[in-house]
This record gives structure tokens, sequence and C-alpha cells, in this order.
């Protein structure tokens, strides 16, 4: 049965304007959806709808596109990585201490994975990942958030998952030919195990094929191999294969650590944007998670500068991340860059919280700082790449802006919200100010998902208990798995001495 939502005379809208290709404000506006997609946005509704909902003080906003996460992994760890930084390997969490929570060693398929349960070098808890993906996915939702990317393990029933959460789903998963460790904390060495990637690529393409056939269009997927140094170029170049027989995006993270940029130059003489280049894969599909670590940034060192041109003459995009990586004192150089050699930029929550207007305001500030330049990056270029940006980097034209023919997915802010006021530009309050606080509802193909601030679709109750036990449970293997059998506590040091 057809059913129309009119949001009726909005204070503030951010609409769309097509042929200037910008977000722009609309006063005193209707937003009107039908059966999941937009049929009016802008001064004069003159129909008739089944739901009218008051937009007084209301700024409505398109939802925002989340091109980069790792739902299921990263609050466990929450009160660990924040600050605990290896400093002998370029300031990264990833080679030291994400392997002692994470899941060190994950080349496998489901069932690999399902037998290998009780290894203790191979962390499995389903209970805690499951209720970390619970917490991740109602920050975003609470932030706003109506499509993201899940770039994670292969899980059982991810697809059933993905839907009860009423978002929209990018199902990325993972796969690779081998996997990190150190034995000192400042040497990185990788085990490869060829034929247990392509395994897990397999079936990563079962899925991918099993998602294009569903019947909801709330889902869709991506091929996503893991890392570029974890990966060998036969696997990448057979996943890019597959990304362009199906059509699909493909994402790899490439680019982001000093470590893994050196790593590329010690095996085949190029950086990480080079030997990309040179594997074929930089193309209008390809997202580069993080493109950080490109020939020119300043700890680098490198006497080229070409790896920006590659990026921009490529159209490949960036999911650029800017909260993860600026907590060990990591910034891309910078956002304005970027976007002005034609670079096209997605926003993603690659840590927790995954709190996605906080990673706008993080983007904007930092898109300063890096280029020393106030006016480098500002709120409406983070807006853009946290709507539009992520939308094509995922080809999609249909959401990421409010428009007549793109899906209904809105999200409504209080305007009456006292770190709103005073109301001069909500868009800069929002951002710099009220972060994700004044959000009361979201709709995601005109489906409420979102009401006076609870997110119906997520119980989350009971998540943090579970959560906080498994962390619990993974704290105890760390020094098992620690290379200086390091208890979590001395892996891991608190904020303050504890007396
Ligand atoms: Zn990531």
């Amino acid at each position: 049965m057809s059913s129309t939502t009119w949001i009726r005379n909005a204070s503030w809208v951010v609409g769309w304007d097509a042929a200037r290709d910008r977000h722009v404000y609309m006063r005193d506006a209707d937003v009107v959806f039908r059966d999941g997609v937009l049929v009016h946005v802008g001064r004069g509704y003159a129909g008739s709808a089944d739901v009218i909902v008051e937009g007084k003080d209301r700024l409505i906003l398109p939802g925002f596109v989340n091109i980069h996460s790792h739902p299921t992994s990263e609050p466990l760890l929450r009160g660990l990585t924040e600050e605990t930084k290896s400093r002998k390997l370029g300031m990264s969490t990833l080679y030291e201490y994400t392997v002692l929570v994470g899941r060190s060693n994950y080349t496998t398929t489901l069932a690999e994975s399902q037998a290998a349960r009780d290894n203790p070098q191979i962390y499995q808890d389903d209970d805690a990942r499951m209720a970390a993906g619970q917490i991740a996915m109602w920050e975003m939702l609470k932030s706003g958030v109506t499509t993201f990317v899940d770039y994670s393990p292969n899980r059982a029933g991810w697809i059933d998952e993905a839907l009860a959460t009423g978002m929209r789903v990018c199902l990325a998963p993972s796969f690779r030919s081998g996997y990190w460790y150190t034995r000192n904390g400042h040497e990185v060495l990788y085990a490869f195990d060829e034929a247990a990637g392509r395994r897990a690529f397999d079936e990563a393409l079962a899925l991918l094929d099993q998602v294009a056939r569903h019947p909801s269009d709330r889902l869709f997927g991506m091929v996503a191999p893991g890392q570029i140094d974890t990966c060998t170029a036969d696997l990448l170049q057979d996943a890019r294969d597959a990304s362009r027989e199906r059509g699909l995006p493909m994402t790899l993270h490439a680019a982001q650590s000093v470590v893994e940029f050196r790593e590329m130059v010690r095996r085949h003489g190029k950086t990480p944007i080079e030997w990309l280049e040179s594997l074929g894969l930089l193309a209008p599909n390809f997202i580069i998670g993080h493109a950080i670590f490109i020939d020119e940034h300043s700890w680098i060192a490198w006497p080229e500068k070409r790896d920006l041109g590659r990026n921009a003459d490529s159209g490949s995009h960036v999911a650029h991340c800017p909260h993860n990586f600026v907590r060990g004192g990591v910034v891309l150089q910078d956002f304005g860059r970027y976007r002005a050699a034609g670079i096209n930029i997605g926003l993603g929550t690659d840590t927790y919280p995954h709190n996605f207007v906080d990673e706008m305001r993080w983007a904007a500030i930092l898109g300063k700082v890096a280029a020393r330049d106030a006016h480098a990056t500002k709120v409406e270029d983070v807006f853009h790449a946290g709507t539009v940006g992520g939308a094509r980097a995922l080809q999609r034209d249909d959401i990421g802006r409010l428009a007549p023919g793109c899906k209904a997915d809105v999200v409504v802010v209080d305007c009456n919200h006292p770190m709103m006021q005073p109301l001069r530009d909500p868009l800069r309050s929002f951002i710099f100010s009220a972060l994700e606080r004044p959000i009361t509802d979201v709709y995601v193909g005109g489906r409420q998902v979102v009401r006076g601030g609870e997110v119906l679709t997520i119980d989350v109750t009971r998540a943090g208990a579970i959560l906080t036990a498994g962390q619990q449970r993974a704290l105890e293997r760390v020094p098992d798995k620690d290379w200086a059998g390091r208890t979590a506590d001395e892996a891991f040091p608190l904020a303050l001495e504890t007396v």
C-alpha cells in the first residue's frame, strides 16, 4: 500500500542543487517521500500525505554515507588503543596492539574459523563481536548514518543481521593471503597462506552474489581484500576482475602506515599507490582506505610527488577516516589539496566511536591543521564528503542528497536544542557544537529507524555488558599473544595510575 510522508514547512533543509553539484540551504521548505523515495524537496508542496510531520524549528539533512567501518571489531578496543601506539612502528596500533585483541589471523572461511574457535591465536568470540556490532551500528544511527560499509571478515547470518538494523548496508567481506605480526615491536613480519586466502575470497564472492540476488534494496556489496601488504598481486588482480565483472565497487587498505609504505618499497621498489597503479587497480570503482602515506607525506621523505596525480587521474576515491589516525598523531596532508587535485573523498568511521558527525568535525579541523589554513577545508567540503562524496565512491547516485527520485534517507535535527542556539548557521552549529545530540529522527528508505532520539531497530541494553565480558576474555589472552609477554595492563596502561 502506498504511503506518503510530508515534512511540512521545515525551517531549514539542506537540499541538492544538481546544476551546481552542491548542497544548498532551503528555508521553509517541504520534504516529501512516498514508498521509500523522495518526491518533493523545496517550497510549495501541493499534494496530500498520509503522515504529516511539522518541520518548524527543524533542520532536514540527507542521511550520511559511511564508506569504511569495522563495526564487529572496533568497539572491543575502546579504552585500549586510543593512546597506545607503536613508537617504533610509525605510531600505528595495527601491528603490535590491535592484534592482541582483534583476530590476528583472518584468512579463513566461516567453517575454518568456527573450527579454530579454541585456538588462542585466533580471536573468535561471536558474542562479543555481535555486541560490538550492535553498539557500533547504534552509534551510527544516533549520528545520522543511513548507509554504511561493513568491511569485516565473513560471518554467519550477516545478511539477516544487516537487514534487521533497518539501515542501508554495503557488505564488504574481507579476505587476504596472510597476516602480519611482530616478534620485537620494531619489525613487522608476514605469514602467508595463499590457499586459505583463496578459499576466503571464493566465499566472499559467493556472499556478494547472494547479496546481489537478494530482493531487499537496502543491501549491496563491495569486493574487499584486506590490506595491500597482506594480499598477493594475483589475489588483488583477481579481486579487481571480480569487482568489474559484477559492476561492484572495490576497496583496500593502502597507504595507511609508514610500515606499509616501507614494506611496499622493500618488496616492489614502489610506493603503495604506485604499486596499485602497476597492478591496474586504480580505477573509478576503487576506494583507497586511507591514502595517507603517499609519496609526498612529510613522514615519508620520498623524492617524487606523483601519487596524488595517480590517484586523481585514475578516478579512484579515498575513504578518509581522520579520527582513527589523529590519535596517533597522523594526518592526511591534506583534505583540501586532495580535493583540489580532483580526488573524490568519502568519510568513514574506521575506529570507535562510530559517531559520523564527530568524524566530519575531525575532517574539517584536521584539514585546516594540516594545511595551516583555516579556509583549506570547510564545513561544506566535509558535509559533501560525508554524503555525496561517499555515495559516489560507492557508485550510487540515489543516496547522500535530498532530491526527487533519490532514496528517502532523511535526518531530522532539532534546532531548538540548546547547543544549536543561537541558530544562525545550522550546519556549522551542528558540526562544530552540537554534533549528533540534536538528531531526533532518522528515516531509511522512508522507514523510520530513529524516533525522538531512540533507535528503534537495535536493542543495545544488553550489548554493553556482553562487550565488557568479551573484552575481558580477550585481555586475559594478551600475555600469550604479546611478543613481550606483557599483561593487558602493561600493554595498555590506564590513563591514570590507580591508587
Ligand atoms: Zn579500516
